[in-house]
């Protein structure tokens, strides 16, 4: 049984250059203040694997990727396994979106070669525990996400890190530690545009969203120590 939050049964915008169905898992090991599928953290709703399964065959002939979402879908490691072999014996790729917070799972995951594609947050500089803590919520998360970023880019599947930033939580000075803290790293490094107005926290809600120009200016920054950014905007999607 998987703890299943829904789907989105044709995308173009979360598996980039490809059209993807995405499946949201259920719960999560974060309370991100910022999060915004906070309603997928606290109810249940178990379905069978093969319902899940039935809805993937429906949708194939459309997509070429599926995304598993959350939530974190680490969590339900036999539910993402089972379904991923599903998803790769169908010839599609997977894509997997996740915290970081389960490095041996997708160590596991990725030798059996069931990633494609490991879109994985890291939600703060990684240097400062505390700052993670505050915005996600487990002590010593950074140990683990460091663990997961090792385990990734030592994978063989293509790695995206990614960072979303909300004005007057995590702006310029974060992005640049975080990208120093990545120097040499070769895969894509995509900054997000967080959307204040559907975050779970109050204090999050009331901040003034980043502007366009604001977002450019945050990448330019990465662009020091990275070579591939991106930033993810309302405005235009993903730009790379
Ligand atoms: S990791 Fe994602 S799903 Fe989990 S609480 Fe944070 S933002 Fe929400």
């Amino acid at each position: 049984m998987i703890n299943f939050g829904g789907t989105i049964d044709v995308t173009t915008l979360d598996y980039p250059g490809k059209v993807a169905m995405v499946i949201f898992f259920r719960g999560c090991p974060f309370r991100c203040i910022y999060c915004q599928n906070y309603r997928l953290l606290f109810e249940e709703n178990l379905v069978k694997e093969e319902v899940i399964e039935e809805k993937i065959k429906e949708a194939r002939a459309f997509i070429s990727a599926v995304v598993f979402s959350g939530g974190e879908p680490f969590m339900q490691f036999d539910g993402l396994l089972s379904l991923s072999k599903y998803v790769k014996d169908l010839g599609l790729l997977v894509g997997i979106e996740t915290c970081g917070y389960y490095p041996d799972r997708i160590r596991e995951l990725g030798e059996l070669g069931l990633i494609d594609t490991l879109f994985l947050d890291v939600k703060a500089p990684l240097d400062d525990p505390e700052m993670y803590t505050r915005i996600t919520g487990p002590e010593r998360a950074t140990e683990r996400v460091k663990d997961s970023l090792n385990v990734a880019i030592d994978a063989d599947f293509e790695l995206e890190v990614r960072t979303t930033v909300f004005n007057g939580l995590l702006g310029s000075e974060e992005i640049l530690r975080i990208a120093s803290s990545l120097e040499g790293f070769g895969g894509r490094y995509v900054i997000q545009e967080g959307i204040p107005d559907l975050a779970a926290e109050d204090e999050i809600k009331h901040l003034p969203p980043f502007t366009y120009d604001q977002m450019l200016d945050l990448r330019e920054v990465a662009s020091r120590y990275l070579k591939r950014v991106g930033i993810r905007t309302r405005e235009h999607g993903l730009e790379i």
